[in-house]
């Protein structure tokens, strides 16, 4: 499967607005800190199918750079704005589109969302479910006060884990799971030294891939707290926005 990071950022974005540090400012002149807000593109092997996990602010101008104009289908792992709200744009591009997440992630996005029309699929955590040839799982994580949910895509022979957002205090039975994955994409929103109760730090990020055993890691969900990204990468496996990687 091939995976393209749409968006790297966190629910602010960098640059952030007014500010003037410098990463926001690498971001201003067009450098790799610019980072648009989260969501993720999977794309199955032969092509057949792609599905979009998490449905960015900035889902717009993401699909644009990437000319893409139909899915397969959404999968939403949380009801946080950054997660959700460009699902209106593009629900104007492709209607009825089949949407996936937890029963209340789902509630919650479908009554902001009142004035479209999706077509609702709730699944539940734990539980596998088809979209393109691809097997997704929800598992539980960690990321008060919000019902969120981490994601594994497997082909039958990758296997991609997503954290969403989350602290380090994940519920074992979703470590379980997440184990010997082929790429682990983390929530990291900021440099070790910061702690802030609903995500991770790069530190603890890299200590959760370690614990899981996952061959390969990249951070995502970035603020602009890091130095700017080509001097930050030297120490920790950044994403970025629009990076592409097969599985
Ligand atoms: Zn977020
Ligand atoms: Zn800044
Ligand atoms: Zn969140």
């Amino acid at each position: 499967m091939k995976i393209t990071l749409l968006g790297t950022g966190d629910a602010i974005g960098t640059p952030k607005i007014g500010c003037k540090c410098p990463a926001c400012l690498d971001a201003l002149r067009g450098g790799r800190s610019r980072r648009t807000r989260f969501s993720v593109l999977l794309e199955s092997d032969d092509d057949e199918g792609r599905v979009l996990v998490d449905t960015s602010p900035d889902l717009r101008w993401q699909l644009l750079k990437k000319d893409i104009s139909h899915v397969d289908g959404v999968v939403w792992t949380h009801a946080h704005y950054d997660h959700y709200a460009g699902f209106g744009d593009f629900h104007r591009v492709q209607s009825h589109v089949d949407v996936y997440a937890l029963k209340n992630t789902m509630d919650y996005i479908l009554n902001y969302l009142y004035f479209l029309n999706p077509v609702r699929h709730d699944v539940c955590a734990y539980e596998s479910f088809e979209i393109a040839g691809m097997q997704f799982t929800m598992f539980l994580v960690n990321h008060p006060t919000t019902e969120t949910s981490g994601v594994v895509v497997t082909n039958g022979r990758k296997k991609l884990v997503i954290t969403s957002d989350t602290n380090l205090d994940i519920p074992e039975k979703s470590l379980e799971l997440m184990k010997d994955a082929d790429l682990l994409l983390a929530d990291a929103i900021m440099p070790p030294g910061y702690n802030i109760p609903k995500h991770m730090n790069a530190e603890e990020a890299v200590a959760l891939a370690n614990r899981v055993g996952a061959k390969d890691l990249r951070l995502t969900h970035l603020a602009h707290l890091y130095p700017p990204h080509e001097i930050a990468l030297k120490k920790w496996p950044l994403g970025h926005d629009m990076m592409e990687i097969v599985l």
